[in-house]
C-alpha cells in the first residue's frame, strides 16, 4: 500500500496551494481529485485575478491598497467578517501572495481596459484561471506530488480524536 505524509482532498487552487506548500515539508503528499483530468480544479478554472493589499503601485497594481481599505472593503461587501482576527491576518498576509504565486511558476498580465476596475486592487494572473491550473499542476508534477483524478473522497474517519483513514471512491471514465 502507498504510504504519504500529506494527503490533500480537492484539485483546486486551495488544495494545490495545500500540496505545492506541505511538499516543501515532507516528502510524499497525495491530491485526490474528483473530477477527470480534462475538468479538473473545480471553479478555480473560472477565475481571473486575486485581490491583495500592496503599499504602492507596481507594474501590475495602479496603486496603494492598504490593510484598512481592504478591511473596509470586506466589511462593506459581508457585514463584517465573522472572525476579524483572520480576516486580519489574512488581509496582512495577502501582501505576499503575488511571490509566492510567482515562486510556483505564475506569470502575470495587465487588467483588460474597460472591463472590471479593479486594476488598483487585482493582480490578474496571465491567461486566466485554466492557465492558474495548467501551471499549478505543472509545478506539483515536478515537486513530485502525486495526482489521483476521478477519485472522490466520501467520508472521514477519526479515532480519538485522529485522523485514521478515508472513504474514497475512484470512478473509471467508460
Ligand atoms: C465565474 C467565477 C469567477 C470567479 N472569479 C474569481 C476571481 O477572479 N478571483 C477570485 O479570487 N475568485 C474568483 N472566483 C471564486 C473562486 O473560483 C473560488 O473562490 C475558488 O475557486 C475556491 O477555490 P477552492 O479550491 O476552494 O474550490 P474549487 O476551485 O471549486 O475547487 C474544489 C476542488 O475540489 C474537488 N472536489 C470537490 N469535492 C470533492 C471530493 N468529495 N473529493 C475530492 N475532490 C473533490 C473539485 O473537483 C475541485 O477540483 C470566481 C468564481 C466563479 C464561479
Amino acid at each position: 500500500m502507498d504510504q504519504y505524509d500529506v494527503l490533500v482532498i480537492g484539485g483546486g487552487n486551495a488544495a494545490l496551494c495545500a500540496a505545492l506548500e506541505a511538499r516543501r515539508h515532507v516528502s510524499r503528499v497525495l491530491m485526490l481529485e474528483s473530477a477527470p483530468e480534462h475538468m479538473r480544479g473545480g471553479n478555480t478554472r473560472h477565475t481571473r485575478n486575486i485581490r491583495c493589499a500592496h503599499p504602492a503601485a507596481d507594474g501590475f497594481f495602479s496603486g496603494e491598497y492598504s490593510d484598512q481599505e481592504f478591511l473596509d472593503d470586506l466589511v462593506g461587501v459581508t457585514g463584517g467578517p465573522a472572525n476579524l482576527q483572520l480576516a486580519m491576518f489574512e488581509i496582512r498576509e495577502s501582501r505576499h501572495i503575488p511571490q509566492w504565486m510567482t515562486d510556483n511558476g505564475v506569470s502575470w498580465q495587465q487588467p483588460l481596459a474597460g472591463t472590471l476596475h479593479l486594476g488598483r486592487t487585482n493582480r490578474w494572473f496571465l491567461g486566466g484561471g485554466k492557465a492558474l491550473l495548467n501551471t499549478y499542476y505543472r509545478t506539483a508534477r515536478r515537486m513530485g506530488i502525486d495526482i489521483r483524478y476521478n477519485a472522490s473522497v466520501h467520508d472521514l474517519l477519526f479515532d480519538d480524536g485522529g485522523f485514521k483513514a478515508l472513504l474514497e471512491v475512484v470512478s473509471y471514465p467508460g
